[in-house]
């Protein structure tokens, strides 16, 4: 590991987990330049911000809160969606994610549907015609060897 650590079964863990009242794992604190604490909850911050949280002051959490609140300006709340045709997804803040749709992970804003536990990227909720468009146009390229000179295409 790139930081510094203890071994396994170190004694010196009962003190740090007394200084930082860790009460389970895995917990992460941050520690400030000066030794200060900055948040015994960075783990919860990681979770919901990734590695976008570091450095863990209220004020950079604010700061981030503010981006995402802008970030989904200009998005719908809610949304019909084919590859969900069952219910209405609704913009949601969520921590962690699958998405339902590319099924890469996610995090933070989802089109979600509680009740079926399913998720969108906004991403991919909103660039569904993009993405139809661009197999078109491959669809339409002329295949290998031919040329297109205007209406007419001829084998080059
Ligand atoms: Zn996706
Ligand atoms: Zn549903």
């Amino acid at each position: 590991m790139p930081w510094l650590a203890l071994p396994f079964g170190d004694k010196r863990k009962a003190s740090l987990s007394r200084t930082f009242k860790v009460h389970g794992i895995p917990s992460l604190i941050a520690i400030g330049p000066t030794g200060r604490t900055v948040t015994t909850e960075a783990r919860n911050l990681v979770m919901i911000h990734g590695a976008d949280a570091y450095p863990f002051t209220e004020e950079h959490i604010k700061e981030i809160e503010a981006q995402y609140e802008e970030m989904a300006k200009g998005w719908p709340e809610k949304m019909k969606h084919a590859l969900h045709e069952e219910h209405e997804l609704v913009l949601t803040k969520r921590r962690v994610y699958g998405c339902n749709g590319c099924e890469k992970q996610g995090h933070l804003w989802s089109f979600y549907c509680e009740e079926c536990d399913f998720d969108l990227h906004p991403k991919c909720a909103l660039e569904e015609d993009k993405g139809t468009k661009d197999d078109e146009m491959e669809k339409a390229s002329p295949g290998e060897g031919w040329k297109c000179d205007g209406e007419v295409c001829y084998k080059a």
